[in-house]
């Protein structure tokens, strides 16, 4: 045990390992999908419980890498993601942002409450505070923006953080344990008759016999015997997959790796990470409830978590001025962050992780363009157990051809 705990996550100590085989053959369905995060998974599940054949490759194992590091949780409250996505893209865009989010929020309380899905799942506001008096103005204004699009928002000057100034209030938001909750659904996969294969990477795609730029693959034609007959899907005309392990068939692709191996010049042009550092902390006293996130320049995100018969409060800061691989000092400023504020009794865990941020602060979902069967879940800037599941919502409804109100959004092609 290191200074700060053990360096796993909550969610990875507390769940047992998987253990799904590789690819061994090769195969066909209606919908390939690489990448078993939540992204993933999601879609692969919604896909699944539409009668469509799905098989997830995953090069690692499932949940085992931004999706197994997360906070979990689960609101539609993304800092001060609605004042900017007003001012910048303007006020109906940010209505679809908003109503996407909390489709999603709802959606995900539906599949737990409605399968009994044991996950420490719990209703929880979510909180967007200040610890100083110069910021109020800003979290006031965000408040109007939040209520000018229906959402649950409300200015509080107290919080369940004895620290915190001033806060949005957005009610009834939740969190979970989301490695419990998506071993559920890939157990769910399965027994739909779909297949989830670990230790199997995807490499390429290869569509109408062109493939666009995988890992191991420079752009242009392939042979011949590489182009793809089978398994077109509703919308699509059909891709192959290709594994280290073997091709996979499939009508549609979907591409949620978080950082896209596909086509990944481009993706790397326009995603930003943005590496979070954590503590699971025990505290001397009462833990705090709710969902926290600071719009301060030094702030935090915090959330407590049921472990045994206690509560840890996950605290997660960061200095934009460090450098990211200054890992010792992020974490220290974040137990000095925590140990200024809070009764700290002992650290059991810290962890980092990174995730992809967009240019415009809107996730990448939907058809690949100048592609008719390749789509992608991608850049979800920090916030993605609501977008995962906005992102599930319309790749099925694109792939099964239904119309999606919040596609148009999210469209790649708006900035690729
Ligand atoms: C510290 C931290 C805290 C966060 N807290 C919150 C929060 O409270 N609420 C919230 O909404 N969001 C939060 N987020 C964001 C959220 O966790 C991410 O947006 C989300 O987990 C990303 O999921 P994903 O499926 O895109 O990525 P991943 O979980 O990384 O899944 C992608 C998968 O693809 C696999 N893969 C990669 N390349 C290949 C390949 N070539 N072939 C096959 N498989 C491949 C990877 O191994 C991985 O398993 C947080 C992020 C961080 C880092």
């Amino acid at each position: 045990m290191s200074l700060w705990g053990k360096s796993t996550s909550v969610w990875l100590d507390t769940t047992p390992a998987t253990n799904y085989e590789t690819l061994a053959d090769e195969l066909t369905v209606d919908v390939a999908v690489a990448g078993g995060g939540i992204a993933g998974l999601v879609a692969a599940y919604f896909l699944s419980q539409q009668g469509l054949k799905v098989a997830v490759v995953e090069t690692l194992r499932i949940v085992q890498d931004v999706s197994g590091y997360t906070l979990g949780k689960i609101t539609s409250e993304h800092g001060q993601r609605y004042g900017l996505l007003a001012r910048t893209l303007g006020q109906e865009k940010a209505q679809v942002y908003a109503d996407a989010n909390m489709a999603a929020l709802e959606r995900i309380v539906s599949i737990i409450q409605s399968n009994g899905i044991d996950c420490d799942f719990k209703r929880a506001d979510a909180f967007l505070y200040t610890e100083f008096e110069e910021n109020i103005p800003v979290i006031k204004a965000e408040v109007e923006q939040a209520r000018r699009l229906g959402l649950p928002a409300s200015y509080t000057g107290e919080t369940p953080l004895p620290f915190a100034r001033g806060a949005m209030r957005f009610e009834n938001q939740a969190q979970f344990h989301p490695r419990r909750y998506l071993l559920f659904l890939a157990r769910e996969i399965v027994a739909a008759g779909g297949f989830i294969f670990e230790e199997t990477r995807a490499l390429d795609i290869v569509e109408d016999g062109v493939s666009k730029g995988g890992v191991d693959a420079s752009p242009g034609v392939v042979g011949e015997s590489s182009a793809v007959a089978g398994a077109p899907g509703k919308s699509g005309k059909g891709a192959v997959l290709k594994t280290d392990r073997g091709d996979i068939r499939a009508g549609n692709v979907v591409v949620a790796t978080n950082t896209p191996f596909y086509r990944r010049e481009r993706f790397a042009q326009l995603l930003t990470p943005r590496r979070r550092f954590v503590l699971g902390i025990r505290l001397d006293g009462p833990v705090p409830e709710g969902l926290h996130y600071s719009v301060d320049p030094y702030g935090g995100s915090i959330r407590n978590q049921p472990v045994g018969e206690e509560k840890l409060l996950l605290v997660s800061s960061w200095d934009d001025n460090l450098r990211p691989s200054d890992f010792q000092k992020q974490f220290a400023k974040v137990e000095s962050y925590a140990r200024a504020r809070l009764p700290v009794r002992s650290i059991d865990y810290h962890w980092f992780h990174q995730d992809q941020q967009t240019p415009d602060r809107v996730p990448f979902i939907g058809r690949l363009p100048e592609s008719r069967s390749v789509l992608v879940a991608a850049g979800f800037g920090g916030w993605g157990m609501t977008t995962s599941c906005a992102a599930a919502m319309i790749l099925t409804d694109l792939i099964t051809g239904r119309d999606n109100p919040w596609a148009a959004l999210y469209d790649p092609a708006r900035i690729f």
